[in-house]
């Protein structure tokens, strides 16, 4: 018995030994990747855990040595002294990309005063770092958009969707739209979804944005077969897709009671289209054409954007799935990490969503929303259900806190309850030793 006390000991002594040594300046950070779950609150997390490896099992993102929770509220754009309490995507990926809160809607501009902020990846591209950015979105959505585009409106995602956007035309003296933004901002590995969007004439010359990436020495390719043309070196766009990528996995929508209480479902986990990566392949993709041996290292955001769309939908079985193609995406990056202890990992959300595991329902007690019940990996039957709006409409987004943990140095500042911004002072500090 004291032996065995003696040897778990010894073990947490070399675990804290580990993580504080890589938080207090022993390993300097070269590294940030940033996970990303769209929607990823803990009932998503605990479905996906659920159903995929039994409620005593555990996902790769579960392993991170650090935890915390951070708050995700945005500002009202007319009166940004008052909090907006459900944040949408591009309010929070502002948070976390700049440092400052914003209005919903809003990517990388201040609210009520319009004004450009200065993005992490701006910053790390000023001190030599290379720059990734993916996600199963298209390219121009919210979340991808914050790190390199500042525009007053998420609509505004190519060069023929600009009228929310009027000030930021360029042919009004503008950065142009989103997917000009990114392109300008010379980031080396693009990978995701959204090629309709590189497809439209500018206002300005005629000229589309695929042809001004081609001039800008990016190999530009549209399924993973073109991944042979990448190489370290030189910049990439991958699109994979004309909209948002497809999801991996389908299955019933939740309906309202009695749904399928009497014949619980699994799900089909076949759905990816050949051609089309997965978020892990391309995780893997990218962090093979920016790793470099010497010099300044890297900043890559990867995100699992339709974790968010599967939710609106109240679709489980899309849900449950994109979080597990992100768990495998996040476990691509726990192993880069492990064997690059310079590299800061962080996994978090951008808020969270409506997706609540419920009592399986009865005549007399079911909730008033639409739900499903899903066949576990326990072999038990777990009920979700969907209720932030009525039935066939969206399901929204909840204000609540979410999520945020991480491994490498730096990690240790990922604890305690935090602020979505403070997840952007946790980046520049790494970056900045
Ligand atoms: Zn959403």
């Amino acid at each position: 018995m004291s032996r065995a006390v003696g040897l778990s000991g010894l073990c947490l002594a070399v675990a804290l030994t580990a993580v504080m040594g890589q938080t207090s300046g022993q390993v300097a950070t070269r590294n940030v990747i940033l996970f990303i779950g769209d929607g990823m609150g803990d009932s998503e997390i605990t479905a996906a855990r659920n159903y995929a490896v039994g409620a005593a099992g555990r996902l790769a993102m579960d392993s991170l040595p650090m935890t915390g929770a951070y708050t995700t509220y945005s500002v009202q754009e007319n009166d940004p002294s008052l909090p907006d309490y459900v944040t949408d995507s591009a309010a929070s990926g502002t948070a976390w990309a700049t440092g400052r809160k914003t209005s919903n809607g809003r990517i990388s501009t201040s609210a009520w005063k319009d004004e450009d902020l200065k993005t992490i990846l701006e910053i790390a591209q000023e001190r030599g770092m290379r720059a990734g950015d993916v996600t199963t979105a298209e390219l121009t959505d919210a979340t991808p958009a914050v790190l390199a585009a500042h525009v007053a409106n998420r609509t505004c995602q190519g060069p023929g969707d600009m009228t929310a956007c009027p000030r930021d035309r360029r042919s009004a003296g503008g950065p142009g739209s989103i997917a000009e933004q990114l392109l300008a901002h010379n980031v080396d590995v693009l990978m995701g979804g959204g090629a309709a969007r590189f497809d439209q004439q500018t206002m300005d010359d005629g000229r589309l944005p695929v042809q001004d990436a081609l001039s800008r020495g990016y190999a530009v390719i549209g399924s993973q077969a073109g991944f042979e043309l990448a190489a370290p070196g030189r910049k990439l766009l991958g699109l994979f897709s004309p909209g948002n990528m497809t999801v991996e996995w389908t299955g019933t929508e939740a309906l309202p009671y009695p749904s399928n209480v009497a014949r619980p479902q699994k799900c089909r986990e076949d759905n990816r289209p050949l051609g089309q990566p997965t978020l892990a392949a391309m995780t893997s993709k990218a962090l093979e054409l920016l790793d470099r041996p010497a010099g300044p290292g890297f900043l890559l955001q990867v995100e699992g954007a339709s974790i968010d769309k599967e939710d609106h939908n109240a679709n489980p079985c899309g849900q449950i799935g994109e979080t597990v193609a992100f768990d495998r995406a996040i476990k691509i990056g726990i192993d880069f990490a492990r064997a690059h202890p310079d590299t800061l990992l962080v996994v978090t959300a951008d808020h969270g969503h409506t997706s609540q595991i419920v009592p399986i329902p009865t005549d007399a007690d079911h909730p008033t929303g639409v739900m499903s019940v899903l066949l576990t990996h326990d072999g038990a039957p777990m009920a979700l259900s969907y209720s932030t709006n009525a039935y066939h409409r969206l399901m929204e987004h909840t204000g609540t806190q979410v999520r945020i943990a991480a491994m490498g140095p730096g990690a240790a500042k990922v604890s305690g309850i935090m602020d979505q911004t403070d997840l952007f002072q946790v980046m520049l500090h790494a970056i900045s030793r």
